[in-house]
């Protein structure tokens, strides 16, 4: 039988709009007497943290040890192991030229890696709001909003980057749901409030081109009903999900970051400088505080540099909007080894870096695959 729109009552007239911003508009929301600071600039406001207290004074540190710690040296034994263990590691790699290879230099250097790493957090509050299902409102009724650095939390262990949210206390109001204005439904956008749609089989012909038959899959209707919303003609609002209202509140965004300063003293060699920053080190010296001082005295004395820059560069960095929870700043000690070896009349050189002997081949003479593409 065939249906005609305006026989279907059964679709409720909704004129709204079906669609609008997701933001409240800034005028919904009245201001909260003790937040209007937060209306400054676009509704989100980075907060300033409390000034640090001065720190403690420079200690004088002794170098003594340093000059006594030595990285073993690499044999050419160690190296030729180290080789081996690396070609037998990759599928490419044939172990005929490792074990058959003449050694014919190993050039040697240790290497000082600093690095400082700073644990710092960050607050900013922004407006924002959940569908309201009757809980209790903690509005401005019930006191003053703390202020955002005054709110206590959690925090988690040291050096352990964390996003965390938390609802500012009494900061709550309740308005209706701006995006259905309070209808808790919304006219859907696939049917247009109908809940039917023209036959996508016989586009609303009724039946099929060069077809005498009526269209099988409207029944000679010409239309089905709407998948979108099931034939409703209107779909649940997803912004309040169907409560009518809404709950705004301001929320408190913490977030804890890492921040990683590095340097790598000067070397002759050419090994890359990425696998030296990754590379396992003997620790020499190990700093932590809530706020670190820079070395001043290193026998090194681009070490020291470093580490006057790194701490200028987070300060610099975080200091207007973060507070620094923790500093940690070490020396590590990185052995590299450069070997030049002969293989069937020719000279190729690889690298042994790190504590652990790892190995980067520049070039190597037994490799019968590029890339690994056939396995
Ligand atoms: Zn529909
Ligand atoms: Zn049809
Ligand atoms: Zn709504």
């Amino acid at each position: 039988m065939d249906r005609d729109l305006s026989e279907d009552d059964s679709v409720v007239d909704l004129s709204f709009e079906a669609e609008s911003p997701l933001a409240p508009p800034a005028e919904l929301l009245e201001r909260l007497p003790s937040y209007d600071w937060l209306f400054q600039g676009g509704g989100q406001q980075i907060m300033f943290p409390p000034l640090e207290a001065p720190g403690r004074p420079l200690e004088q540190r002794c170098w003594s040890s340093f000059l006594e710690h030595r990285v073993p040296l690499v044999t050419e034994e160690v190296a030729r192991e180290a080789l081996l263990s690396f070609v037998s590691s990759k599928c490419c790699y044939g172990s005929t030229a490792a074990g058959d290879l003449i050694i014919q230099e190993l050039k040697q250097q240790t290497l000082c890696r600093y690095r400082l790493e700073t644990f710092s957090e960050s607050r900013i509050s922004e407006w924002t709001f959940q569908p309201f299902t009757n809980q209790s409102v903690d509005g401005p009724q019930r006191g003053t909003s703390p202020r955002l650095w005054d709110i206590k939390v959690q925090v988690p262990p040291m050096f352990q980057e964390d996003t965390r949210k938390f609802q500012v206390p009494h900061s709550s109001l309740v308005k209706e749901c701006h995006k259905c204005h309070g209808r808790g439904r919304y006219k859907c956008s696939g049917c247009h409030g109908a809940g039917m749609v023209r036959c996508p089989s016989c586009s609303g012909a009724k039946r099929k081109a060069k077809q005498s038959r009526r269209c099988q899959m409207c029944s000679g209707s010409g239309r089905r009903r709407c998948s979108t919303c099931s034939g409703r003609g209107s779909k649940t609002c997803a912004t309040c999900k169907g409560e009518k209202r809404l709950l705004h509140f301001i929320q408190l965004v913490i977030m804890w970051k890492n921040s990683l300063f590095e340097f790598v003293s000067e070397h002759r060699l050419n090994c890359p400088r990425e696998l030296l920053a990754k590379a396992k080190g003997e620790s020499l010296f190990k700093d932590e505080n809530t706020a670190v001082y820079p070395i001043v005295d290193f026998p090194l004395r681009e070490i020291s540099l470093a580490s006057q820059r790194g701490i200028a560069e987070h300060r610099a960095a975080l200091s207007p909007r973060a507070r620094v929870l923790q500093q940690r700043q070490t020396i590590e000690l990185i052995p590299v080894t450069e070997v030049h070896y002969w293989y069937r009349g020719q000279t190729y050189v690889y690298y042994i870096y790190g504590t652990d002997h790892r190995v980067h081949v520049v070039d190597y003479p037994d490799r019968y695959c590029f890339g690994c593409t056939i396995i």
